[in-house]
């Protein structure tokens, strides 16, 4: 098999006072993978995400040991924006889109590299991603459902040409409609961009149908990994986040 787009070695990511998240983890994402990482509140997974996307300065946590690779390049530790230029990028939980600004406002806001032209080209292609954007340019992003807004912070994310794109929780807080929704269009886009994903989510129902590879996490550590159909299916995921006997 080729070498892993994400390789992460040993990583361990703890905040001011020594208190360690991310213990040790281990893991690869390949090209075209859908990664999955479940795990209960406070298990660590947004911590990892960050210590693979990097933490911005106002954060208090810091990668205390271990290795991340993207493509082959060390790039530990680095800041969120230097990480982008890795072609990392992150949709964090508490998805920040501008709610007063419209949405093509919100859209020509995202840090897009590149001529005007090659800019407008990228914008078309990731609007006719997401067909809801065409109808709502003009909106502000304030007066969109729950769930195209989520879509939009993900739009956003697309702008900057991700290899690796993060989603943090992307079902938080939505209706079971919405979250169908979020998913078929994460689902559309590993279909027509072969785009390589990590997603945290509890949500292991609307996960499930996109995901290769899943990963479950307690206390810092991956206590369960494999095929994601294997995974989804064991007696501790269903017992735990299906809440079947
Ligand atoms: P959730 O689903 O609630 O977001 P999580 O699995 O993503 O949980 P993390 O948010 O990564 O877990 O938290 C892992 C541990 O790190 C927890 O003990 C949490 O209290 C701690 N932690 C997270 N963020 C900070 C922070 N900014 N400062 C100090 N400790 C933190």
């Amino acid at each position: 098999m080729n070498e892993p787009l994400l390789q992460v070695r040993g990583l361990t990511v703890s905040y001011g006072g020594g208190s360690v998240a991310v213990d040790q983890v281990d893991l690869d994402v390949h090209d075209g993978e859908v990664c999955l990482v479940l795990g209960a509140n406070g298990a660590g997974k947004t911590s990892l995400l960050r210590g693979i996307g990097g933490f911005a300065a106002s954060e208090r946590g810091r990668v205390r040991s271990g290795k991340v690779l993207i493509g082959g390049a060390d790039v530990t530790g680095r800041p969120p924006r230097t990480m982008v230029g890795h072609g990392v990028v992150l949709v964090p939980e508490e998805n920040k889109v501008f709610r007063t600004l419209t949405v093509g406002e919100n859209l020509r806001a995202a840090p897009m590299t590149g001529d005007r032209g090659s800019r407008r080209e990228l914008l078309d292609e990731v609007v006719s991603l997401f067909p809801f954007i065409r109808e709502r340019m003009d909106l502000p992003a304030g007066q969109l459902s729950g769930g195209e807004r989520q879509l939009l912070g993900i739009a956003r994310a697309l702008l900057l040409k991700p290899r690796l794109l993060m989603v943090d929780e992307a079902s938080l807080g939505l209706s079971p409609i919405a979250v169908r929704k979020v998913f078929d269009s994460l689902h559309s886009l590993v279909a027509a961009k072969g785009m390589t994903l990590l997603i945290v989510e509890q949500n292991v129902r609307a996960a499930r149908a996109i995901a290769d590879r899943a990963h479950v996490m307690v206390s810092g550590t991956f206590a369960l990994s494999g095929p994601a159909r294997e995974v989804l299916e064991s007696e501790q995921v269903r017992r735990t986040y299906l809440g079947l006997e």
